[in-house]
């Protein structure tokens, strides 16, 4: 699964165009994609795609021309609608170029800009008029001969990109991008992207993915991304945070220690887990999967590894704390070691405040009732005796 992003910048403006490559580039884009649409950037990307340390995409709308020389200055690959580039003959020309460069392409389906052929369906069916517009230029490029590319539908609309994806994986042989356009600002444009593509993804479908922001920094796009995948366990890379919702239990400033936590974890490329607890109540409870994490209260809190207790500290030390013991074990090799009389004080003062709460129905309590609950014998009968149901009588009336 490779994540891409696109350059914000004039790509003309090398220096801005390459500093922009590099942030990307540390961020986990494999590649980059950047706008030409004139000839001053076909210059500036001779000497990008000599620096960039990832592969370039050449993306061109309407002329061909641009593309063929987008290929000669050495573009990794050039992304095309073929529905907008002047008819079959400049089509044509620029995949012969490429398959004769080896140079491959992704060829793209906007909602926006279908074929006039396609209007009507569109208005009656929108995700058959794109899957419709995809499959015709697939068949447009097999009938050049051409075959070194990639296929992508986008759409705004969340729903039309699923179903316009499911309907394509179905119908092409060919590996396919995924995107929401114009998905909106950082926190709308992330959520329905993890969405759209959160959905296809766990089908299996795509390919490629590129997050579409509407932000000056594309490194933000590719932050984005990498959280789908590590959400969906596809590609690690780096540390996964779990914090803890919070409640009325709370009693430290959890929301500055979590801010805190992810922006340090930031530095670290190991695929640690790193969890933050806004109390002991209930022991280390949920978060004993994580390699590290920390339990906070008003005074004090722990710092604990793999569900077991490291040591205890003053509440303001415990991120410092646990960033020691994270780099601590990181030198050797991940391996963590408890100093058993640390360790046992750390584990009798959650044994301590796990017991003065024991009677708490706390979030992770219910959960791990619930659970119990849903494996007992209990829940089989009531799954098939009626009687005995919470609900018995009552189903499908409405009062
Ligand atoms: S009870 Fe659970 S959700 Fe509430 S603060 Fe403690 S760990 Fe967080």
């Amino acid at each position: 699964m490779v994540v891409q992003t696109m350059t914000k910048t004039e790509t003309a403006n090398l220096e801005a165009t390459m500093e922009q490559i590099e942030k990307v580039t540390e961020a986990g884009a494999d590649v980059v994609r950047v706008a030409v649409p004139r000839d001053k950037d076909v210059e500036a990307l001779k000497t990008i795609v000599k620096r960039s340390p990832i592969p370039v995409i050449a993306d061109i709308h309407f002329n061909h021309t641009l593309a063929l020389k987008a290929i000669d200055a050495g573009a990794d690959c050039i992304r095309l609608n073929p529905g907008n580039i002047g008819g079959r003959d400049k089509v044509a020309e620029v995949a012969e170029l490429a398959n004769l460069k080896d140079v491959p392409m992704r060829i793209g389906v906007n909602s926006g800009s279908l074929p006039k052929h396609l209007h009507a369906l569109e208005a009656e069916n929108p995700t058959e008029a794109l899957v419709t517009a995809a499959v015709e230029f697939v068949a447009l490029m097999e009938s050049l001969e051409f075959t070194n590319f990639k296929v992508s539908i986008k759409s705004t609309n969340v729903p039309d990109t699923i179903a316009a994806n499911r309907l394509l994986s179905e119908k092409i042989p060919y590996p396919i991008h995924l995107g929401i356009t114009e998905a909106g600002t950082k926190w709308s444009g992330s959520l329905k992207s993890a969405v759209g593509m959160g959905a296809l993804l766990a089908d299996g479908i795509g390919d490629t993915i590129r997050i579409s922001l509407s932000t000056f920094h594309a490194e933000e796009e590719v932050k984005v991304a990498w959280e789908i995948l590590k959400a969906l366990k596809l590609r690690e890379r780096g540390p996964v945070l779990i914090a803890c919702p919070t409640c009325g239990r709370l009693q430290f400033d959890m929301d500055a220690v979590v801010a805190e936590v992810e922006q340090r974890l930031e530095s670290y490329e190991e695929a640690i887990e790193v969890a933050v607890l806004g109390c002991a109540v209930n022991g280390i409870g949920e978060a004993k999967h994580a390699d590290f994490g920390i339990a906070g209260a008003r005074n004090e809190g722990v710092v604990f590894a793999h569900g077991k207790a490291l040591k205890k500290v003053p509440t303001a030390k415990l991120v410092d704390t646990l960033f020691e013991q994270i780099d601590l074990s990181l030198d050797r090799d991940g391996e963590v070691r408890f100093d058993e009389k640390e360790s046992a004080e750390g584990q009798a003062w959650v044994q301590k405040i796990e017991e003065e709460n024991a009677g708490d129905l706390t979030p992770e309590k219910i959960a791990a009732m619930e659970k119990e609950a849903a494996l007992s014998d209990e829940a089989d009968k009531l799954l098939v005796d009626e009687k005995i149901s919470p609900t018995a009588g009552r189903r499908f009336t409405r009062a």
